[in-house]
Protein backbone atom coordinates (compact mmCIF):
# COMPACT_ATOMS: atom_id res chain seq x y z
CA UNK A 1 0.00 0.00 0.00
CA UNK A 2 1.47 3.19 -0.54
CA UNK A 3 1.74 5.96 1.82
CA UNK A 4 -0.90 8.07 0.64
CA UNK A 5 -3.37 5.75 1.02
CA UNK A 6 -1.62 4.41 4.51
CA UNK A 7 -2.24 8.60 5.09
CA UNK A 8 -5.65 8.62 3.88
CA UNK A 9 -6.80 5.28 5.49
CA UNK A 10 -5.78 7.03 8.84
CA UNK A 11 -7.61 10.08 8.29
CA UNK A 12 -10.73 7.92 7.19
CA UNK A 13 -10.36 5.76 10.89
CA UNK A 14 -10.80 9.18 12.78
CA UNK A 15 -14.07 10.21 10.92
CA UNK A 16 -16.37 9.05 13.74
CA UNK A 17 -14.25 10.54 16.56
CA UNK A 18 -13.97 13.93 14.46
CA UNK A 19 -17.63 13.95 14.03
CA UNK A 20 -18.70 13.72 17.76
CA UNK A 21 -15.77 16.34 18.77
CA UNK A 22 -17.24 19.05 20.22
CA UNK A 23 -16.99 22.61 18.96
CA UNK A 24 -14.67 23.80 21.71
CA UNK A 25 -12.25 20.95 20.74
CA UNK A 26 -12.34 22.13 17.43
CA UNK A 27 -12.31 25.69 17.98
CA UNK A 28 -9.11 25.35 19.97
CA UNK A 29 -7.58 23.28 17.43
CA UNK A 30 -8.35 26.63 14.72
CA UNK A 31 -6.68 28.84 17.64
CA UNK A 32 -3.38 26.45 18.00
CA UNK A 33 -3.36 26.36 13.94
CA UNK A 34 -3.17 30.13 13.38
CA UNK A 35 -1.40 30.81 16.40
CA UNK A 36 1.28 28.25 14.98
CA UNK A 37 1.33 29.72 11.12
CA UNK A 38 1.31 33.54 12.65
CA UNK A 39 4.64 32.10 14.66
CA UNK A 40 6.15 31.03 11.76
CA UNK A 41 5.55 34.62 9.76
CA UNK A 42 9.12 35.26 9.44
CA UNK A 43 10.06 31.93 7.81
CA UNK A 44 6.95 32.08 5.73
CA UNK A 45 8.40 35.90 4.63
CA UNK A 46 11.29 34.32 3.54
CA UNK A 47 10.40 31.17 1.79
CA UNK A 48 7.57 33.22 -0.20
CA UNK A 49 10.45 35.77 -0.89
CA UNK A 50 12.77 32.97 -2.56
CA UNK A 51 9.83 31.78 -4.40
CA UNK A 52 8.71 34.93 -5.87
CA UNK A 53 10.33 38.10 -4.78
CA UNK A 54 7.54 39.39 -2.54
CA UNK A 55 7.57 41.70 0.00
CA UNK A 56 6.95 40.78 3.51
CA UNK A 57 3.62 42.80 3.93
CA UNK A 58 1.97 41.51 1.07
CA UNK A 59 2.52 37.89 2.99
CA UNK A 60 1.56 39.36 6.10
CA UNK A 61 -1.36 40.76 4.25
CA UNK A 62 -2.17 36.87 3.19
CA UNK A 63 -1.47 35.70 7.49
CA UNK A 64 -4.36 38.11 7.80
CA UNK A 65 -6.90 36.92 6.00
CA UNK A 66 -6.12 33.54 8.04
CA UNK A 67 -6.53 35.17 11.41
CA UNK A 68 -9.98 36.98 10.25
CA UNK A 69 -11.29 33.64 9.04
CA UNK A 70 -9.59 31.48 12.29
CA UNK A 71 -10.81 34.01 14.82
CA UNK A 72 -14.22 34.44 13.19
CA UNK A 73 -14.98 30.54 12.93
CA UNK A 74 -13.64 29.98 16.42
CA UNK A 75 -15.77 32.59 17.83
CA UNK A 76 -18.88 31.24 16.25
CA UNK A 77 -18.15 27.25 15.76
CA UNK A 78 -20.13 26.95 19.09
CA UNK A 79 -23.42 28.58 17.73
CA UNK A 80 -22.84 26.95 14.20
CA UNK A 81 -22.70 23.33 15.41
CA UNK A 82 -26.04 23.20 17.25
CA UNK A 83 -28.77 21.62 16.02
CA UNK A 84 -30.44 24.60 13.81
CA UNK A 85 -34.08 24.52 14.42
CA UNK A 86 -36.46 25.14 11.58
CA UNK A 87 -40.41 26.45 11.23
CA UNK A 88 -42.93 23.89 10.82
CA UNK A 89 -45.09 23.50 7.51
CA UNK A 90 -48.50 22.07 7.02
CA UNK A 91 -46.76 18.86 5.68
CA UNK A 92 -44.44 18.38 8.96
CA UNK A 93 -47.41 19.77 11.14
CA UNK A 94 -47.41 18.28 14.83
CA UNK A 95 -43.84 17.31 14.10
CA UNK A 96 -40.30 19.35 15.19
CA UNK A 97 -37.85 19.77 12.55
CA UNK A 98 -34.06 20.76 12.78
CA UNK A 99 -30.92 20.97 10.79
CA UNK A 100 -27.54 19.77 11.80
CA UNK A 101 -24.07 20.42 10.27
CA UNK A 102 -22.43 16.67 10.48
CA UNK A 103 -18.93 16.72 9.14
CA UNK A 104 -18.83 15.07 5.22
CA UNK A 105 -15.77 12.67 6.38
CA UNK A 106 -11.99 13.21 4.99
CA UNK A 107 -11.75 16.36 2.98
CA UNK A 108 -8.77 16.90 -0.05
CA UNK A 109 -7.26 20.25 0.05
CA UNK A 110 -5.43 21.00 -3.28
CA UNK A 111 -4.04 24.35 -3.09
CA UNK A 112 -2.48 26.61 -5.88
CA UNK A 113 0.44 28.82 -5.43
CA UNK A 114 -0.12 32.51 -5.12
CA UNK A 115 -1.24 32.54 -1.82
CA UNK A 116 0.21 29.29 -0.68
CA UNK A 117 -0.30 29.38 3.16
CA UNK A 118 -4.14 30.90 3.24
CA UNK A 119 -5.39 28.47 0.27
CA UNK A 120 -4.02 25.71 2.77
CA UNK A 121 -5.19 26.50 5.98
CA UNK A 122 -8.30 28.57 4.95
CA UNK A 123 -10.29 25.90 3.62
CA UNK A 124 -8.62 23.42 6.32
CA UNK A 125 -10.53 25.87 9.01
CA UNK A 126 -14.11 25.32 7.64
CA UNK A 127 -13.37 21.61 7.33
CA UNK A 128 -12.23 21.17 10.86
CA UNK A 129 -14.78 23.36 12.01
CA UNK A 130 -17.02 21.36 10.62
CA UNK A 131 -15.52 17.86 12.16
CA UNK A 132 -13.74 16.60 9.53
CA UNK A 133 -10.01 15.08 8.57
CA UNK A 134 -8.28 16.99 6.03
CA UNK A 135 -5.61 16.44 3.53
CA UNK A 136 -3.91 19.50 2.60
CA UNK A 137 -1.91 19.17 -1.13
CA UNK A 138 -0.11 22.41 -1.25
CA UNK A 139 1.18 23.58 -4.64
CA UNK A 140 4.35 21.79 -5.54
CA UNK A 141 5.50 25.50 -7.37
CA UNK A 142 6.13 26.92 -4.07
CA UNK A 143 8.19 23.98 -2.19
CA UNK A 144 9.72 26.59 0.65
CA UNK A 145 5.98 27.36 1.75
CA UNK A 146 4.87 23.44 1.70
CA UNK A 147 7.76 22.64 4.00
CA UNK A 148 6.91 25.46 5.91
CA UNK A 149 2.98 24.63 5.78
CA UNK A 150 3.95 21.11 6.48
CA UNK A 151 5.96 21.76 10.05
CA UNK A 152 3.37 23.82 10.87
CA UNK A 153 0.09 21.11 10.57
CA UNK A 154 2.66 18.31 11.88
CA UNK A 155 3.03 20.56 15.23
CA UNK A 156 -0.34 21.26 15.60
CA UNK A 157 -2.20 17.75 14.53
CA UNK A 158 -1.96 14.40 14.98
CA UNK A 159 -1.77 12.58 11.87
CA UNK A 160 -5.02 11.10 11.50
CA UNK A 161 -6.56 14.58 11.87
CA UNK A 162 -4.60 16.41 9.54
CA UNK A 163 -2.21 15.62 7.08
CA UNK A 164 -0.06 17.33 4.45
CA UNK A 165 1.30 15.60 1.34
CA UNK A 166 3.50 17.03 -1.10
CA UNK A 167 4.08 16.52 -4.68
CA UNK A 168 3.06 17.71 -8.00
CA UNK A 169 0.65 15.98 -10.86
CA UNK A 170 1.49 12.49 -9.53
CA UNK A 171 0.68 12.91 -6.17
CA UNK A 172 -2.31 14.85 -7.43
CA UNK A 173 -3.26 12.27 -9.52
CA UNK A 174 -3.23 9.55 -6.59
CA UNK A 175 -5.22 11.54 -4.24
CA UNK A 176 -7.64 12.09 -6.83
CA UNK A 177 -8.24 8.69 -7.13
CA UNK A 178 -9.29 8.29 -3.35
CA UNK A 179 -12.24 8.29 -2.36
CA UNK A 180 -12.19 11.51 -0.07
CA UNK A 181 -16.22 12.58 0.86
CA UNK A 182 -15.05 16.69 -0.30
CA UNK A 183 -12.55 18.04 -2.57
CA UNK A 184 -11.59 21.70 -1.91
CA UNK A 185 -9.57 22.76 -5.44
CA UNK A 186 -7.91 26.05 -5.64
CA UNK A 187 -6.40 26.46 -9.08
CA UNK A 188 -7.16 26.47 -13.01
CA UNK A 189 -10.06 25.61 -15.14
CA UNK A 190 -8.49 22.80 -17.25
CA UNK A 191 -7.18 21.25 -13.57
CA UNK A 192 -11.00 22.20 -12.24
CA UNK A 193 -12.59 19.84 -14.86
CA UNK A 194 -10.23 16.80 -14.22
CA UNK A 195 -10.86 17.55 -10.10
CA UNK A 196 -14.42 17.47 -10.90
CA UNK A 197 -13.79 14.05 -13.25
CA UNK A 198 -12.72 12.57 -10.06
CA UNK A 199 -14.77 13.61 -7.50
CA UNK A 200 -17.61 11.59 -9.91
CA UNK A 201 -16.16 8.65 -9.19
CA UNK A 202 -16.76 8.52 -5.71
CA UNK A 203 -19.82 11.01 -5.64
CA UNK A 204 -17.40 13.35 -3.63
CA UNK A 205 -18.64 16.92 -3.01
CA UNK A 206 -17.07 19.62 -4.57
CA UNK A 207 -15.54 22.78 -4.49
CA UNK A 208 -13.77 24.47 -6.92
CA UNK A 209 -12.09 27.67 -6.76
CA UNK A 210 -10.43 28.94 -10.20
CA UNK A 211 -10.03 31.73 -11.73
CA UNK A 212 -11.00 33.50 -15.42
CA UNK A 213 -10.88 37.23 -16.37
CA UNK A 214 -12.60 39.76 -14.43
CA UNK A 215 -13.61 42.83 -16.11
CA UNK A 216 -13.61 46.40 -15.05
CA UNK A 217 -15.94 48.87 -15.79
CA UNK A 218 -15.37 52.08 -15.87
CA UNK A 219 -18.06 54.70 -16.80
CA UNK A 220 -18.27 58.60 -18.17
CA UNK A 221 -19.07 59.29 -14.77
CA UNK A 222 -16.26 57.50 -12.61
CA UNK A 223 -13.65 59.37 -10.77
CA UNK A 224 -10.94 58.44 -13.07
CA UNK A 225 -7.91 59.38 -10.84
CA UNK A 226 -9.24 56.99 -8.14
CA UNK A 227 -9.92 54.15 -10.66
CA UNK A 228 -6.77 54.49 -12.17
CA UNK A 229 -5.01 54.32 -8.51
CA UNK A 230 -6.91 51.54 -7.02
CA UNK A 231 -6.55 49.02 -10.55
CA UNK A 232 -2.75 50.09 -10.71
CA UNK A 233 -2.51 48.11 -7.14
CA UNK A 234 -4.97 45.61 -8.15
CA UNK A 235 -3.41 44.64 -11.33
CA UNK A 236 0.56 44.62 -10.49
CA UNK A 237 -0.37 43.35 -6.89
CA UNK A 238 1.64 40.13 -6.57
CA UNK A 239 2.74 40.88 -10.07
CA UNK A 240 -0.79 39.80 -11.30
CA UNK A 241 -0.90 36.57 -9.58
CA UNK A 242 -4.21 37.31 -7.91
CA UNK A 243 -7.00 35.35 -8.84
CA UNK A 244 -9.55 38.32 -8.39
CA UNK A 245 -7.62 40.60 -10.11
CA UNK A 246 -8.82 42.96 -12.69
CA UNK A 247 -7.71 41.10 -15.72
CA UNK A 248 -9.26 43.67 -18.63
CA UNK A 249 -11.00 47.45 -19.04
CA UNK A 250 -13.96 48.65 -20.98
CA UNK A 251 -13.90 52.19 -20.29
CA UNK A 252 -16.25 54.89 -21.88
CA UNK A 253 -14.84 56.11 -25.15
CA UNK A 254 -14.96 59.62 -23.94
CA UNK A 255 -12.50 58.47 -20.52
CA UNK A 256 -10.35 56.37 -22.87
CA UNK A 257 -7.34 58.63 -23.67
CA UNK A 258 -7.77 59.64 -20.16
CA UNK A 259 -7.57 56.28 -18.13
CA UNK A 260 -4.51 55.13 -20.19
CA UNK A 261 -2.45 57.75 -19.37
CA UNK A 262 -3.51 57.76 -15.55
CA UNK A 263 -3.06 53.91 -15.16
CA UNK A 264 0.51 53.96 -16.56
CA UNK A 265 1.29 57.06 -14.01
CA UNK A 266 -0.36 55.56 -10.97
CA UNK A 267 1.87 52.17 -11.94
CA UNK A 268 5.02 54.44 -11.68
CA UNK A 269 3.70 56.19 -8.44
CA UNK A 270 2.97 53.36 -6.31
CA UNK A 271 5.73 50.65 -7.43
CA UNK A 272 8.32 53.23 -8.59
CA UNK A 273 8.15 56.29 -6.50
CA UNK A 274 11.96 55.97 -5.65
CA UNK A 275 12.91 56.28 -9.46
CA UNK A 276 14.97 53.45 -9.26
CA UNK A 277 13.08 51.37 -12.22
CA UNK A 278 9.71 49.16 -11.76
CA UNK A 279 12.55 45.93 -12.01
CA UNK A 280 13.94 47.04 -9.14
CA UNK A 281 10.86 47.62 -7.14
CA UNK A 282 10.27 45.89 -4.18
CA UNK A 283 6.83 45.51 -4.85
CA UNK A 284 6.80 43.86 -8.43
CA UNK A 285 7.59 40.29 -7.58
CA UNK A 286 8.61 37.62 -10.04
CA UNK A 287 6.15 35.07 -11.73
CA UNK A 288 6.23 31.84 -10.22
CA UNK A 289 7.77 29.76 -12.84
CA UNK A 290 9.78 29.93 -16.14
CA UNK A 291 6.49 28.58 -17.97
CA UNK A 292 3.81 30.98 -17.05
CA UNK A 293 6.71 33.72 -17.40
CA UNK A 294 7.15 32.46 -21.14
CA UNK A 295 3.12 32.18 -21.13
CA UNK A 296 2.52 36.15 -20.19
CA UNK A 297 5.11 37.40 -22.49
CA UNK A 298 3.42 35.41 -24.91
CA UNK A 299 0.22 37.01 -24.38
CA UNK A 300 1.63 40.54 -24.82
CA UNK A 301 3.44 39.52 -27.82
CA UNK A 302 0.28 37.58 -29.59
CA UNK A 303 -1.42 41.30 -28.42
CA UNK A 304 0.95 43.04 -30.10
CA UNK A 305 1.08 41.26 -33.52
CA UNK A 306 -2.57 41.29 -33.78
CA UNK A 307 -2.47 45.64 -33.70
CA UNK A 308 -2.39 45.98 -29.62
CA UNK A 309 -0.66 49.24 -28.51
CA UNK A 310 1.48 48.78 -25.72
CA UNK A 311 1.21 52.29 -24.04
CA UNK A 312 3.08 51.58 -20.86
CA UNK A 313 5.48 48.79 -19.82
CA UNK A 314 6.08 45.64 -22.32
CA UNK A 315 9.62 44.85 -20.84
CA UNK A 316 10.32 41.26 -19.22
CA UNK A 317 13.47 39.47 -18.32
CA UNK A 318 13.54 35.64 -18.66
CA UNK A 319 16.09 34.84 -16.20
CA UNK A 320 14.72 36.45 -13.49
CA UNK A 321 11.00 35.80 -14.85
CA UNK A 322 10.21 39.27 -14.76
CA UNK A 323 7.21 40.79 -16.53
CA UNK A 324 7.16 44.53 -16.61
CA UNK A 325 3.32 46.05 -15.94
CA UNK A 326 2.21 46.21 -19.33
CA UNK A 327 -1.07 48.12 -20.54
CA UNK A 328 -2.10 47.19 -23.53
CA UNK A 329 -4.80 49.35 -25.34
CA UNK A 330 -6.38 49.10 -29.05
CA UNK A 331 -6.67 45.99 -28.11
CA UNK A 332 -9.79 43.34 -29.70
CA UNK A 333 -11.65 40.85 -28.64
CA UNK A 334 -9.78 38.45 -30.75
CA UNK A 335 -6.64 38.48 -28.57
CA UNK A 336 -5.54 36.02 -26.65
CA UNK A 337 -4.89 38.48 -23.53
CA UNK A 338 -8.60 39.26 -23.70
CA UNK A 339 -9.67 35.18 -23.84
CA UNK A 340 -6.89 33.45 -21.67
CA UNK A 341 -6.60 34.49 -17.68
CA UNK A 342 -3.33 35.93 -17.85
CA UNK A 343 -2.38 35.96 -14.26
CA UNK A 344 0.63 38.34 -14.47
CA UNK A 345 0.64 42.28 -14.40
CA UNK A 346 -0.64 42.75 -18.05
CA UNK A 347 -3.81 44.43 -18.28
CA UNK A 348 -5.74 45.18 -21.77
CA UNK A 349 -7.86 48.55 -22.04
CA UNK A 350 -10.87 48.80 -24.45
CA UNK A 351 -13.47 51.74 -25.26
CA UNK A 352 -16.81 51.21 -25.23
CA UNK A 353 -19.80 53.41 -26.99
CA UNK A 354 -23.06 52.59 -24.80
CA UNK A 355 -23.55 50.09 -21.75
CA UNK A 356 -25.36 47.17 -24.06
CA UNK A 357 -21.56 47.08 -25.75
CA UNK A 358 -20.32 46.19 -22.25
CA UNK A 359 -22.74 43.47 -21.51
CA UNK A 360 -22.17 41.70 -24.87
CA UNK A 361 -18.71 41.84 -24.50
CA UNK A 362 -18.83 40.67 -21.11
CA UNK A 363 -21.35 37.87 -21.61
CA UNK A 364 -18.95 36.50 -24.24
CA UNK A 365 -16.75 35.25 -22.06
CA UNK A 366 -17.45 32.64 -19.29
CA UNK A 367 -18.90 33.95 -16.19
CA UNK A 368 -15.57 36.02 -14.32
CA UNK A 369 -14.48 35.44 -10.51
CA UNK A 370 -15.35 38.94 -9.91
CA UNK A 371 -16.39 41.93 -11.50
CA UNK A 372 -15.73 45.55 -11.02
CA UNK A 373 -17.67 48.89 -11.91
CA UNK A 374 -16.73 52.59 -11.40
CA UNK A 375 -19.08 54.70 -11.70
CA UNK A 376 -20.34 57.92 -9.64
CA UNK A 377 -24.36 56.68 -11.36
CA UNK A 378 -26.49 54.54 -9.21
CA UNK A 379 -28.56 53.92 -12.26
CA UNK A 380 -25.63 52.63 -14.32
CA UNK A 381 -24.16 50.47 -11.43
CA UNK A 382 -27.44 48.49 -10.90
CA UNK A 383 -27.51 48.19 -14.89
CA UNK A 384 -23.70 46.46 -14.98
CA UNK A 385 -24.63 44.46 -11.67
CA UNK A 386 -28.06 43.52 -12.76
CA UNK A 387 -27.22 42.58 -16.80
CA UNK A 388 -23.88 40.19 -15.83
CA UNK A 389 -22.61 37.60 -13.57
CA UNK A 390 -19.65 36.69 -11.65
CA UNK A 391 -18.85 35.18 -8.33
CA UNK A 392 -18.31 38.95 -6.18
CA UNK A 393 -18.33 42.16 -7.25
CA UNK A 394 -17.15 45.15 -5.90
CA UNK A 395 -18.10 49.40 -6.90
CA UNK A 396 -15.34 51.51 -7.07
CA UNK A 397 -12.64 49.65 -5.80
CA UNK A 398 -11.17 46.53 -6.21
CA UNK A 399 -9.99 43.22 -4.80
CA UNK A 400 -11.04 44.37 -1.28
CA UNK A 401 -13.96 41.10 -1.19
CA UNK A 402 -11.60 38.16 -0.83
CA UNK A 403 -11.08 37.06 2.52
CA UNK A 404 -11.33 40.37 4.02
CA UNK A 405 -15.11 39.96 5.94
CA UNK A 406 -16.02 36.61 6.83
CA UNK A 407 -19.47 37.69 6.26
CA UNK A 408 -19.00 37.80 2.68
CA UNK A 409 -18.84 34.18 1.76
CA UNK A 410 -16.24 34.05 -1.37
CA UNK A 411 -16.32 32.01 -4.48
CA UNK A 412 -16.78 31.83 -8.23
CA UNK A 413 -19.72 30.61 -11.08
CA UNK A 414 -20.02 28.81 -13.43
CA UNK A 415 -16.53 28.42 -15.14
CA UNK A 416 -14.29 30.70 -12.18
CA UNK A 417 -16.02 28.37 -9.54
CA UNK A 418 -18.62 26.59 -7.53
CA UNK A 419 -19.23 26.69 -3.93
CA UNK A 420 -18.51 28.86 -0.94
CA UNK A 421 -15.47 29.84 1.16
CA UNK A 422 -15.85 31.89 4.27
CA UNK A 423 -17.58 32.21 7.45
CA UNK A 424 -20.73 30.37 8.03
CA UNK A 425 -21.03 29.74 4.59
CA UNK A 426 -17.52 28.09 4.56
CA UNK A 427 -18.82 25.22 7.55
CA UNK A 428 -22.06 24.64 5.74
CA UNK A 429 -19.69 23.82 2.49
CA UNK A 430 -17.65 21.16 4.72
CA UNK A 431 -20.92 20.04 6.47
CA UNK A 432 -23.66 17.96 5.41
CA UNK A 433 -27.01 19.56 6.41
CA UNK A 434 -28.58 16.70 7.70
CA UNK A 435 -32.50 17.37 8.00
CA UNK A 436 -33.88 15.46 10.99
CA UNK A 437 -37.61 15.16 11.93
CA UNK A 438 -39.00 14.26 15.36
CA UNK A 439 -42.25 13.03 15.58
CA UNK A 440 -43.42 13.67 19.18
CA UNK A 441 -45.92 10.74 19.87
CA UNK A 442 -48.88 12.03 21.53
CA UNK A 443 -52.47 11.48 20.36
CA UNK A 444 -52.60 15.13 19.21
CA UNK A 445 -49.35 15.47 17.05
CA UNK A 446 -48.92 11.52 16.23
CA UNK A 447 -51.51 11.42 13.40
CA UNK A 448 -51.58 9.08 10.16
CA UNK A 449 -54.66 10.57 8.12
CA UNK A 450 -52.44 11.20 4.83
CA UNK A 451 -52.22 6.92 4.61
CA UNK A 452 -55.06 5.01 2.61
CA UNK A 453 -58.01 4.37 2.55
CA UNK A 454 -57.98 7.65 2.49
CA UNK A 455 -60.72 9.91 4.19
CA UNK A 456 -62.76 12.51 3.07
CA UNK A 457 -61.50 14.40 5.60
CA UNK A 458 -57.97 14.05 4.18
CA UNK A 459 -59.05 14.72 1.07
CA UNK A 460 -60.52 18.05 1.90
CA UNK A 461 -57.39 19.09 3.54
CA UNK A 462 -54.92 18.40 0.23
CA UNK A 463 -57.39 19.46 -2.22
CA UNK A 464 -58.36 23.10 -0.39
CA UNK A 465 -54.30 23.16 0.05
CA UNK A 466 -53.69 23.01 -3.64
CA UNK A 467 -56.47 24.74 -4.98
P1 LIG B 1 -3.03 24.72 -11.65
O1 LIG B 1 -4.30 24.51 -12.33
O2 LIG B 1 -1.78 24.61 -12.44
O3 LIG B 1 -2.78 23.67 -10.42
C1 LIG B 1 -3.45 23.60 -9.20
C2 LIG B 1 -3.27 22.23 -8.56
O4 LIG B 1 -3.61 21.18 -9.47
C3 LIG B 1 -1.86 21.88 -8.07
O5 LIG B 1 -2.01 21.30 -6.78
C4 LIG B 1 -1.34 20.83 -9.05
O6 LIG B 1 -0.48 19.88 -8.46
C5 LIG B 1 -2.62 20.14 -9.48
N1 LIG B 1 -2.52 19.57 -10.85
C6 LIG B 1 -1.87 20.09 -11.91
N2 LIG B 1 -2.01 19.29 -13.00
C7 LIG B 1 -2.77 18.25 -12.61
C8 LIG B 1 -3.29 17.08 -13.27
N3 LIG B 1 -3.05 16.84 -14.57
N4 LIG B 1 -4.05 16.22 -12.55
C9 LIG B 1 -4.32 16.45 -11.25
N5 LIG B 1 -3.86 17.54 -10.58
C10 LIG B 1 -3.10 18.42 -11.24
O7 LIG B 1 -3.20 26.14 -10.97
P2 LIG B 1 -2.05 27.15 -10.63
O8 LIG B 1 -1.34 27.57 -11.88
O9 LIG B 1 -1.26 26.58 -9.51
O10 LIG B 1 -2.88 28.39 -10.07
C11 LIG B 1 -3.33 29.44 -10.87
C12 LIG B 1 -4.82 29.39 -11.03
O11 LIG B 1 -5.46 29.32 -9.76
C13 LIG B 1 -5.39 30.60 -11.72
O12 LIG B 1 -6.32 30.19 -12.68
C14 LIG B 1 -6.10 31.34 -10.59
O13 LIG B 1 -7.14 32.16 -11.01
C15 LIG B 1 -6.55 30.22 -9.73
N6 LIG B 1 -6.77 30.67 -8.35
C16 LIG B 1 -8.03 30.74 -7.88
C17 LIG B 1 -8.27 31.18 -6.58
C18 LIG B 1 -9.66 31.27 -6.02
O14 LIG B 1 -9.79 31.33 -4.82
N7 LIG B 1 -10.69 31.29 -6.84
C19 LIG B 1 -7.20 31.54 -5.77
C20 LIG B 1 -5.92 31.46 -6.30
C21 LIG B 1 -5.70 31.01 -7.58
Amino acid sequence: MSDIKKQFEALQAATLRLRNSSAEERAAKIRALTAETLARKEDLFKATHAERGTHDLDVAAELMMLKTEGDYVAKNLTKWAKPHKVKGSMGTFGKKCEIRYQSKGVVLNMAAYNAPTAESFVPAIAAIAAGNAVMIKPSEYAPESAQIIQGIVNKVFPADEVQVVQGGVKVAQELLALPFNHIYYTGGNAVGKIVMKAAADNFASITLEMGGKSPVIIDETADLENAATKLAWGRVMNAGQVCIAPEYVIVHESKYDEFTKLIGEKIDALYNSDGKGLENSAYVPRLINERHHQRVAGLIKDATKKGATISFGGGSDKKSRYIEPTILTNVSEDMDVMNEEVFGPVMAIMPYKNRAEVIDIIAKRPNPLALYIYSKDNDAVEYFLTNTSSGSAVVNNNCVQAGTNPNLPFGGVGASGMGRSGGFEGFKEMSNARSIVHQPLDRFRDFLIQLPPYSDKYKNIIMKAIK
